[in-house]
């Protein structure tokens, strides 16, 4: 290590291995970022970056604190602009397909590039992506640019899912670019660092399945997704005697398994894709591309907030329903693996699919006694649960801040207590919870770890992206800090309670392409 700027050689900790490069070429196109002209650091994520062991020092060399620190000159806003290659990096732009609103469409990274897969000391592998990185073979009519804001906003609500426990893809670094990107209006361009555990999506499914005559990309994507996300399922035959042991099916039942769990956790705090396309669907089961996803105020399974779901097809209460959907075109491209004559291979699909939705529904069910504090299990809880959510549809009940009231009943009085029948619902949860083991302390000590206090609400984030747009970064920090410890009631956060106030334009989203 020499201590001059100019020569350090000390590693930043990358360590690529770039496993998808192995897979067809039809799966890829090899691309290296497009250089912006004046890169600079906005956000860095410190404890992101140390967890998947990178040196930050050797990153930001001389440099104590990077967060908003604006660093011209350093090496990590050279890799994560997009302008220098971080040593072992492969970059490509992933090709893949998808249904967007129902409509099938030949898709790829349009302005997203791979530049590898990245093994953390322990051995976990991650795939690093730059979000706005430039033109690749799939940008269609697209600048293969990001906007300041949309790329911050992905930051903000995929940390606070983070947080929150939810499974997702998360943010290591936003860098503005010093371009303009022209939108409806001119916006300020930035790039986004996305760590995932893979961005294999429904929609490489579809993409294997739309160019394949004999299905060696199907099998190629669905072995490479075996050995790296299910490995235990690797090991099953295609075609066993009985079908019973085959691991494509497996897979899809892996699938299957873990999308029912990761929508439950959504319908839990609240949250709403916005977006749920199939290319938009990962098939890890993290929560990926945040677009207008949002965090819900007042509880109505209705809810929408992008500006381009005029149907209402991704709304709050739908999500499970088209996960489903989502999931029946991951099962139909995986039919000519599932058995060699069709229609034995679409009963075996049906049959998987015909679980999701009890699997979703124990998943929801299971989250749902946690948030009313309840561990065991009674005939009537879900009756008790859904009469809760009625009450607060029905009297417009901020959906964060009833369930954060009820866990802390003890100390505060209860806003809602008022209504007949919220008084009536609250004497039958009393009732319920006296009939397990556990006592009153110990219910209370699970609903606060399982409802959040600190939700990353609408008028919140819009404020702190207002602010970073202008220069002014302070707000963003401290939501961050805010958000990264959403079971803390920290009387320094009090803001960060309340919900958006009363307007007469309901609150949207937009994509912010
Ligand atoms: P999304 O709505 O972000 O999931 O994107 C849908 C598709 O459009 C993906 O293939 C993206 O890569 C592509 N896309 C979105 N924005 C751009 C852009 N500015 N330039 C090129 N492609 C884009
Ligand atoms: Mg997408």
């Amino acid at each position: 290590m020499k201590d001059s700027k100019e020569n350090i050689t000390f590693s930043a900790g990358w360590k690529f291995d770039n496993s998808y490069t192995q897979l067809p070429s039809a799966f890829f196109t090899k691309q290296k970022p497009t250089p912006v002209s004046a890169p600079s650091m906005v956000i860095f994520n410190h404890a992101l970056a140390t967890s998947l062991g990178l040196n930050v020092e050797a990153l930001f060399a001389d440099s104590e604190n990077v967060v908003f620190a604006g660093n011209q000159d350093l090496s990590g806003t050279e890799v994560f602009s997009g302008n220098q290659l971080p040593e072992g990096a492969e970059p490509l732009a992933q090709a893949y397909a998808g249904h967007q609103f129902g409509h099938f469409n030949m898709l790829g990274d349009g302005r997203a590039i791979l530049l590898g897969e990245h093994i953390t000391p322990s051995g976990v592998r991650f795939d690093i992506q730059l979000k706005g990185a430039g033109e690749t073979a799939y940008s269609r009519r697209g600048d293969g640019r990001a906007a300041l804001g949309a790329m911050l906003r992905e930051y903000i609500i995929s940390e606070a899912m983070h947080a929150l426990g939810v499974p997702t893809t998360r943010s290591l670094a936003v860098v503005a670019t010093g371009e303009p990107v022209y939108r409806t209006s001119v916006l300020q361009g930035a790039v986004l660092t996305r760590v995932a555990a893979s961005h294999i999506r429904v929609g490489t499914f579809q993409f294997a399945a739309s160019i394949d005559d004999d299905s060696a990309a199907l099998i190629a994507l669905a072995d490479y997704t075996l050995n790296r996300h299910f490995s235990k399922l690797a090991s099953g035959k295609p075609f066993d005697q009985t079908y019973a042991n085959n691991k494509y099916l497996a897979l899809l039942e892996a699938v299957i398994d873990r999308q029912a769990e990761l929508i439950a956790r959504w319908m839990q705090i609240g949250f709403i894709h916005g977006v749920m396309n199939t290319d938009n669907m990962s098939i890890c089961g993290e929560t990926i591309d945040y677009g207008p996803c949002a965090f819900m105020d007042s509880y109505d399974p209705a809810t929408v907030f992008s500006s381009i779901d005029q149907q209402g097809r991704y709304a709050f209460g739908n999500q499970a329903p088209i996960a489903e959907w989502n999931l029946v075109r991951f099962a139909e491209t995986l039919l000519p693996l599932l058995h060699p004559e069709q229609t034995s291979a679409i009963t075996i699909a049906q049959t998987a699919l015909q679980t999701f939705s009890v699997k979703f529904r124990q998943y929801w069910l299971k989250g749902m006694r946690a948030k009313l504090g309840l561990y065991t299990e009674e005939a009537n809880d879900a009756l008790l649960i859904d009469g809760l959510l009625n009450c607060m549809e029905k009297h417009d009940l901020d959906y964060t801040n009833t369930f954060r009231a009820l866990s802390t009943e003890a100390n505060i009085k209860i806003p809602m207590l008022d209504f007949p029948d919220f008084i009536v619902w609250h004497s039958l949860w009393r009732k319920r919870l006296l009939i397990q083991d556990q006592n009153l302390a110990t219910s209370v000590n699970l609903m606060l770890f399982t409802n959040p206090a600190i939700i990353a609400r609408n008028h919140l984030v819009e404020s702190a992206l207002s602010a970073a747009e202008a220069g002014d970064f302070s707000v963003l920090e401290k939501l961050l800090e805010a958000l990264s410890k959403p079971f803390n009631d920290n009387p320094k956060y009090a803001d960060y309670l309340l919900p958006a106030p009363l307007s007469n334009t309901p609150y949207k989203t937009y994509c912010g392409t």
